[in-house]
């Protein structure tokens, strides 16, 4: 059985275990480095990037994450995880894990829509995808091999690589778990060619 993993240190964590969990995949919630060795993908969710970053230096997860990112395992971004998972930050020097090539711009969507929904055409998915922004990050530029799946407002608000998924938005606060799906979709693909 696939085992996926959702970084634990904050956020919307139990969220991620149950959409992992009803499309019938094992979730596991990682709270120690030494756990990424039980895990075929990994999850970073939504929360606060700040805080979610103190805490992965507090626990040493920042070079052992870069590690596992290189070594190919598929990680899936969402909200604060994308920012922490981008190659660049729009107005910062530096970046977090830094793995997945696209340019990320914080808190994006103004402050009178702290938080909405919206209706999101989603590339591969046949019907629309109610997206929950909460101060959300968008994706300001993708670099080559990365694919973007959906805009919102002329914004990226979802791209991926064959390894790399991030979005702006929080699938794991509806029911819908077909973003969760597609993620799953890029674990399986991963093991086949790991195992070939
Ligand atoms: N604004 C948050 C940040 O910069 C992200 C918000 C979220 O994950 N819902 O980290």
């Amino acid at each position: 059985m696939i085992t996926i993993g959702v970084l634990g240190l904050q956020g919307a964590v139990p969220e991620h275990i149950q959409a992992l969990e009803a499309s019938g995949v094992q979730g596991i919630i990682v709270k120690r480095v030494e756990q990424l060795a039980e895990i075929d993908g990994l999850i970073i969710p939504g929360g606060e990037s700040t805080a979610i970053r103190k805490l992965m230096d507090r626990y040493g997860f920042i070079e052992p994450l870069k590690q596992v990112a290189e070594q190919g395992m598929p990680i899936f971004g969402t909200c604060a995880g994308l920012i922490l998972l981008a190659k660049k930050l729009e107005g910062y020097e530096t970046s977090h894990i830094g793995v997945f090539d696209v340019t990320v711009e914080r808190n994006s969507f103004g402050r009178q829509k702290d938080s909405f929904e919206a209706e999101l055409r989603i590339k591969g998915l046949a019907d629309p995808f109610v997206g929950v922004f909460i101060r959300a990050p968008h994706i300001v530029a993708v670099g080559e091999n990365v694919e973007v799946l959906a805009e919102h407002n002329g914004r990226i608000v979802a791209a991926k690589t064959a390894q790399f998924l991030g979005c702006s938005f929080h699938p794991e606060l509806t029911a819908d778990s077909r973003m969760t799906e597609i993620f799953i979709g890029m674990v399986q693909n991963h093991l086949t060619k790991v195992q070939a």
